[in-house]
C-alpha cells in the first residue's frame, strides 16, 4: 500500500501518480511488458495469476491463486491503487468484485461487450462504424436462411471463447453448413455467420483513451497470420496513407463509443477497394502493438499505463520502419542462437533486431515465447532477414 499522496481526485476519477501500485489480473507477457514500462516510470506491481514464477511474476508481486479465488482477488485489490488486466477471459463476476473493491477505470462492461462476438458487433454498428455483415444463429434452419441471404462463403463462429482461428469454420458450400453447424453449436453455444470478406489485407489499430475523454492512436500494423497465429506486423502498413488516416479514425471512433479506458485493439479487414471492416476488438495491449516498443515514441505498454492512471496519453508517433515476428516454441531455439553471433545479414541489410523474451519456462509448439521488432530503413529489408534467416520454416 502506498501513501496516498500519488493519488489526485479528478472530475472524471482519479489520477494515479507515479508511486502508486498497479495490480494486473494476469501475469503473462502483456502484463510484464506492461510492467517493464511502468516501472521505468516509477510504479510498481502485483499480480494475480494462478502459475507461480508468471511472466510478470518474475519481475513484480505476485499472488499465486486462480482467478475465481475471491480471497486472492481482494488481497489484490488492498495491495493496488488501481487494478487492470492483461487478458480478455477474465470471469465478469471477479471483475465486478474487484470494481466494488478497488479502483478499476477499465470498468467491467468493455469487458462483458468484447467477450462475445454479437454484442461486441452491435456496439461498434452502433459507434457507426461497420462490420461484415453477419447473422445471429440459433438453428441449423437459421444458418441455412443465413447462408443464402449472405451468400457463399462465409464464416460461422462461436460467439465466445474463440482465438487463434479455434471455434470457427469457413463454409464454401452448402454441403458444409450442417457438419459445422453440429461441430460448433455443440453444448447449445451461440453461433454468428459472417460474410466471407475476401480482404486484400488485415490491419490493426491500437486506441488508447483516458477516464478525461482524450483519445490517441497509433499508426496501423499490417498484419501475417500463419496458422490463424500472428507472424509479422508490418509498419507503416503498405496501404495507402488516406486509408490508414480513416482506419485510426475508425479506431478511435469505437474507442469513444465504447467508452473505453485504457487499449483497445480493433483489428481490421481492407478490401481491394479500400473499405474498412472492423473484425474483432481487444481491451487490453495487443500483440500487434509490440512494434511500438522500440519503434514508436510512446509504446503500448507506457500507453496503457498512462491511460489507466489518466495521465496525459504520450506521442505515439512512428520514430522508425519495424517488422514485428513473433517468436513461438519451435523458433526459440533457433532465434536464441542467432542473437548470441554477430548477425551480418541484419547489418549489411541495415536491420537492427531487438529480441524480447517473455520468461516462459516451456517451450511447446505454437506457444508465444518472445518476438523480435526489427528496426529498418524499409520494412522489405526486415522481410528479407526474416526470409533468409530460415527461422521461421521450421513449422
Ligand atoms: P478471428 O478469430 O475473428 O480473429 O478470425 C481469425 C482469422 O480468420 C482472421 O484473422 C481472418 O484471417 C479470418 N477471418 C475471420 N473472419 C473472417 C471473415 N468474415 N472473412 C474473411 N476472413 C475472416
Amino acid at each position: 500500500m502506498t501513501e496516498r499522496q500519488t493519488l489526485q481526485q479528478t472530475a472524471a476519477g482519479r489520477r494515479l501518480l507515479p508511486g502508486s501500485v498497479i495490480g494486473v489480473l494476469g501475469g503473462g507477457q502483456l502484463g510484464r511488458m506492461m510492467a517493464l514500462d511502468g516501472v521505468k516510470m516509477g510504479y510498481s506491481f502485483v499480480t494475480l495469476d494462478p502459475t507461480p514464477n508468471s511472466p510478470l511474476g518474475q519481475i513484480s508481486e505476485q499472488i499465486t491463486a486462480g482467478y475465481d479465488d475471491v480471497e486472492a482477488a481482494r488481497k489484490l485489490a488492498e495491495q493496488a491503487d488501481v487494478i487492470t488486466y492483461e487478458f480478455e477471459n477474465v470471469d465478469a463476476g471477479v471483475a465486478k468484485l474487484l470494481e466494488e473493491q478497488s479502483y478499476v477505470p477499465q470498468g467491467s462492461k468493455l469487458l462483458y461487450t468484447t467477450q462475445h462476438r454479437l454484442r461486441e458487433k452491435a456496439a461498434i454498428e452502433a459507434a457507426g462504424v461497420p462490420v461484415a455483415p453477419y447473422r445471429e444463429i440459433n438453428s441449423l434452419e437459421d444458418l441455412q436462411s443465413a447462408a443464402a441471404e449472405l451468400g457463399l462463403p462465409c464464416v460461422l463462429k462461436t460467439a465466445t471463447g474463440g482465438y487463434d482461428g479455434k471455434g470457427q469454420a469457413v463454409l464454401r458450400s452448402e454441403e458444409q453448413l450442417q457438419p459445422a453447424y453440429e461441430t460448433l453449436a455443440v453444448g447449445g453455444a451461440e453461433l454468428v455467420l459472417e460474410k466471407f470478406v475476401k480482404f486484400a489485407c488485415e490491419i490493426s489499430v491500437i486506441a488508447a483513451r483516458t477516464p478525461s475523454g482524450s483519445v490517441k492512436s497509433f499508426p496501423p500494423a499490417e498484419n501475417v497470420h500463419v496458422n490463424n497465429i500472428l507472424h509479422l506486423s508490418i509498419v507503416p502498413a503498405r496501404v495507402p496513407s488516406d486509408i490508414q488516416l480513416r482506419a485510426r479514425q475508425l479506431a478511435e471512433r469505437v474507442a469513444e463509443g465504447l467508452n473505453a479506458v485504457g487499449l483497445l485493439a480493433v483489428e481490421m479487414f481492407v478490401t481491394e477497394e479500400g473499405e474498412l471492416y472492423v473484425n474483432e476488438l481487444a481491451p487490453r495491449p495487443h500483440n500487434s502493438g509490440h512494434y511500438t516498443m522500440e519503434a514508436s515514441a510512446t509504446s503500448q505498454f507506457e500507453q496503457h499505463v498512462r491511460a489507466i492512471c489518466d495521465l496525459p496519453l504520450g506521442d505515439t508517433t512512428l520514430l522508425s520502419p519495424v517488422v514485428m515476428v513473433n517468436v513461438l516454441g519451435q523458433h526459440l531455439e533457433a532465434a536464441v542462437q542467432r542473437f548470441g553471433e554477430h548477425d551480418e545479414l541484419a547489418e549489411s541489410l541495415g536491420v537492427v533486431p531487438k529480441l524480447h523474451l517473455y520468461g516462459k519456462s516451456e517451450a511447446k509448439a505454437n506457444r508465444k515465447m518472445g518476438h523480435i521488432n526489427l528496426l529498418c530503413g524499409d520494412v522489405r529489408d526486415a522481410l528479407e532477414w526474416v526470409e533468409k534467416t530460415n527461422i521461421w520454416r521450421q513449422d
